[in-house]
């Protein structure tokens, strides 16, 4: 006999028995394999090795920084450490301004993808 998976937070289970037994007490598990036999292409993708909110701040870092680590793309201005870089933003608005613009062109490529 072969172990089952859920291949929604890849538990290992003994049984399909086992693994309905499972969803009944994961209703999240069992929506999202739901969700991945009705749009496999969107949803059946690779397990993240990223938090959301690392994922998200990539994104962030990829549309502010320079050449340099902590450098501002658009006025150069350099900082100490990644924190200060973001709080430039607090404080020159022409930068912020260029900083969403881009953030949102990265975004809408990401979603052309
Ligand atoms: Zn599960
Ligand atoms: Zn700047």
């Amino acid at each position: 006999m072969t172990d089952v998976q859920c291949k929604s937070c890849l538990k290992i289970l003994l049984s399909e028995g086992a693994l309905i037994i499972h969803y009944d007490k994961s209703p999240l598990c069992r929506k999202w394999a739901l969700q991945c036999a009705l749009t496999p292409d969107e949803l059946h993708e690779a397990v993240p090795t990223q938090t959301i909110q690392q994922l998200a701040m990539e994104y962030v870092r990829q549309a502010i920084t320079g050449e340099k680590e902590c450098e501002c793309k658009f006025c150069h201005l350099s900082f100490a450490t990644f924190e200060k870089h973001l709080a430039h933003y607090d404080a020159s608005m022409i930068c912020n301004r260029m900083a969403h613009r881009e953030f949102k062109l990265r975004m809408k490529k990401i979603g052309d993808k």
